[in-house]
């Protein structure tokens, strides 16, 4: 199947620790591996997503600090391959806190990304934007360019803290400035069907978001929490074991709505 060139999709969830990171990279990951060219935005000053592909943020002359900042000459600069075929990133550093204080202040600030990003983005089938535990500048502005919007919600304690504050601001974003923003698209993860408390939340995404939750279940998956201390995606470290074949699948479900 044709990839449709370039589409942007933001992972997002205000609730800390719900796999945002996880997904983002194995997802990225996992779709490069069909052939299609990827871009993975890391926009958390924590830098996660960077270090999980093997990327040491310091040693990174340009990030997407510079890009937001427009001080890395071109935004092609900042961007690096990584051991994944087909997979490059913008990393992050942790200077981009600073960067996310000064967009709040500047008027317009929720659309620079997007127009610094403008030049490189056609060049990707894919592009994911890593976002912070946070509703603040930097996810605006992934929001802002973004078609799609993956929220991975873990299913565990306090599952759906925040999910209303994200879901008010993806259409607040839609209606003011990014009308292509149409897809909401909900991911349980860190399954654990041996727990009552899984199932029943899952049951209840599957009652509240019928459309948009995926078939696909991120099962909890020790190997998925191991891989990035070596600085390698779920599916380089452990091809086998079940978070990368369930990362597998949803990548395959993400390419099956290219037409859609
Ligand atoms: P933050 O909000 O801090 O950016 P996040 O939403 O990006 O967090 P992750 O960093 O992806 O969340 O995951 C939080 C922790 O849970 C990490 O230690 C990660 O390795 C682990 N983890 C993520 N998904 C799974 C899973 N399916 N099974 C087991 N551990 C997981
Ligand atoms: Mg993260």
């Amino acid at each position: 199947m044709e990839p449709v060139k370039s589409e942007v999709i933001a992972i997002a969830n205000p609730k800390g620790g719900c796999g945002k990171t996880t997904t983002a990279v194995n997802l990225a990951t996992c779709i490069s591996a069909l052939k299609r060219k990827v871009l993975l935005i890391d926009l958390d000053s924590q830098a996660s997503a960077t270090i999980g592909l093997g990327i040491k943020p310091y040693l990174c002359r340009f990030s997407v600090a510079e890009v937001l900042l427009n001080s890395a000459g071109k935004a092609g600069e900042a961007v690096y391959s990584t051991k994944v075929k087909n997979l490059s990133i913008i990393p992050a550093k942790s200077s981009l806190a600073d960067v996310e204080t000064e967009l709040r202040k500047q008027e317009g600030g929720g659309l620079v990304l997007k127009s610094r990003l403008n030049q490189i983005l056609s060049a990707y089938d894919y592009i994911f934007i890593d976002t912070s535990p946070s509703l603040g500048a930097l996810t605006l502005n992934a929001l802002t360019i973004a078609q799609r919007v993956i929220i991975p919600v873990q299913t565990q304690f306090y599952a759906l803290r925040g999910l209303g504050q994200l879901l008010n601001m993806v259409n607040i974003v839609k209606a003011r400035v990014n009308p292509n923003l149409c897809r909401i698209r909900i991911l349980a993860t860190m399954y654990d069907p041996r727990t009552r408390l899984s199932q029943n939340i899952l049951s209840e995404l599957r009652k509240r978001f019928e459309k948009e939750l995926f078939k696909t279940i991120i099962p909890i998956s020790t190997r998925l929490a191991e891989a990035p201390g070596y600085g390698l995606p779920a599916p380089l470290y452990d091809s086998h074991c079940s978070g990368t074949i369930a990362y597998r699948k949803l990548a395959r479900e993400v390419i099956a709505n290219e037409k859609m």
